[in-house]
């Protein structure tokens, strides 16, 4: 696609007030692909004035007038299926296959399941002598990263236009373009002007006048932990509401029990996919000890067939920290047994699928998010020093657990502290809540649970 020279406030694509531009780069070859403006502070401002005045009446709104535009938001996505899939490839540098079966896939999906929620959705309720309303919050100002460019912002837009909130989006500086394709979009389905906004523009410039804007009554967030937190501070002081998504250090506990080969083999499946940029990848494989020399070597041999076939990262400063965390592993003690930082490509930010054995416990490579195709191997000697490690962490975002019987699995689950966990195996699903314990977040996103973020209650009594 084309890069549009202007962000889209108030229905129409309006230039930016500064000069300042955005340079994208493509991380398969490095060459800039296009430019955005770098909207700042009057931008955000501009742009928030125009959702508060277009709330009134979107909130009033029927809600089966919200859905109908869902559903036509739905179809327009469906229809440039390709297309963006193309941009999100040229920006993030994920396999092309790749952003149309998940990177498009996904959003579509979530943005059917709020069309179909938004016109079946109780907004309206009786609990004894009262009326209890589900008011939309208000003006949401959503920041967002690059990792899911377009899963992202559908997973708070969607909800966000669902409840009647009209929105001001501020995507990440290295996928602009498919934000820019998604406003399009939203434009295309006759959303009414004003409902959606879109600032592009760095971080602590648009991202924080945002967050800090005295009309933005919900900061909705993902992100990293230490942005993350910084947000939350400053929508605290103002007593605004926030939703946030943060990192992860997700386990995948195979129970001796489980069938090995398949427990490794999607295990590492799922770190590699997305080159690891995925907040909820089982980063972390926890293997009995008596079956941890054959994990080891069933997952150096599945890292290996995958090349450089993943992708590459997003840019230099993420290969350069992956590249950082690999180098930190080993000197902790890591044994390498796939990948390492020699580059697999002369060009681009590719690195290749690591896998690190005999990792322990508080090794920095267990603790911290990678955000990489780095997978680590941990030992436990039984089920107890499983929970204790799976537990070990400041994250609680995902899991997995695998164990021949599903009841022992289910058990096991249950006591781990963390927001979704997939037992052998088990299908992602939209209307599934999606979020954090711990560190991992505040709030849920996806199906009703992530459109009850975007509302609040208002009680009449008779
Ligand atoms: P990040 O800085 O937290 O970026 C997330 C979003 O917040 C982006 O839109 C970013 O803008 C914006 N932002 C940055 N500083 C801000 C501020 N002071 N106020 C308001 N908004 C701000 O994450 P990152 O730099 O892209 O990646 C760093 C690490 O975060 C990764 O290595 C990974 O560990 C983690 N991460 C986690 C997720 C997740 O889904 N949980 C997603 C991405 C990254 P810019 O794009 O301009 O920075
Ligand atoms: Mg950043």
């Amino acid at each position: 696609m084309k890069a549009q020279q202007a962000l889209y406030i108030d229905g129409v694509w309006c230039p930016a007030e500064g000069r300042d531009t955005i340079d994208v780069v493509n991380p398969v070859d490095e060459q800039v692909i296009g430019q955005v403006p770098a909207g700042n502070a009057e931008d955000v401002d501009h742009a928030v004035r125009a959702a508060r005045a277009a709330f009134p009446a979107w909130a009033a709104a029927p809600p089966a007038e919200r859905a109908a535009r869902l559903a036509a938001l739905r179809d327009v996505l469906l229809a440039r299926k390709d297309e963006i899939a193309g941009t999100i490839t040229a920006e993030l540098g994920s396999p092309l296959a790749f952003s149309q079966a998940v990177h498009m896939g996904t959003p579509i999906a979530v943005a059917g399941s709020y069309a179909e929620l938004a016109a079946t959705y109780a907004f309206e309720e009786k609990v004894g002598n009262s009326t209890v309303y589900h008011e939309p919050i208000g003006v949401v100002g959503a920041i967002t990263p690059w990792n899911y460019p377009l899963h992202q912002i559908v997973a708070k837009v969607a909800p966000a236009l669902a409840a009647g909130c009209t929105v001001v989006l501020k995507p990440a500086e290295d996928t602009p373009l498919t934000a820019q394709a998604f406003a399009e979009a939203v434009h295309e389905a006759g959303v009414p002007a004003g409902v959606l906004n879109l600032v592009t523009g760095l971080g602590p410039v648009a991202g924080q006048a945002l967050a800090g804007h005295p009309d933005v009554d919900l900061v909705s967030f993902t992100g990293s932990t230490a942005v993350g937190s910084r947000i939350a501070a400053t929508a605290g002081a103002a007593v605004k509401k926030v939703a946030l998504e943060l990192g992860g250090k997700s386990a995948n506990v195979i129970l001796p029990s489980a069938d090995l080969a398949p427990a490794v083999n999607v295990g590492v499946a799922n770190v590699m996919s997305n080159s690891g940029q995925t907040c909820s990848a089982w980063t972390r494989m926890l293997v009995h000890t008596a079956q941890y020399d054959a994990a080891v070597e069933l997952a150096a041999a599945a890292a290996a067939k995958y090349g450089d076939r993943i992708g590459p990262v997003v840019n230099a400063r993420q290969r350069d920290r992956v590249r950082g965390y690999i180098e930190k592993g080993l000197a902790e003690g890591a044994r390498l047994v796939a990948g390492g930082v020699e580059p697999p490509r002369e060009r681009g930010y590719f690195i290749s699928p690591t896998v690190l054995a005999d990792v322990t416990p508080e090794m920095t490579v267990a603790q911290e998010e990678i955000f990489g195709p780095v997978l680590s191997i941990l030992r436990y000697g039984d089920e107890e020093d499983a929970l204790r490690i799976a537990n070990g962490t400041v994250y609680g975002l995902a899991g997995a657990v695998w164990a021949g019987d599903e009841a022992e699995a289910v058990a096991f689950a249950r006591r781990m502290e963390t927001g979704q966990v997939d037992i052998n195996g088990g299908r992602f699903n939209p209307l599934a809540p999606f979020g954090g314990y711990k560190q991992s977040g505040v709030g849920r996103e996806l199906g009703v649970y992530g459109l009850a973020e975007y509302l609040q209650t208002k009680s009449l009594q008779f």
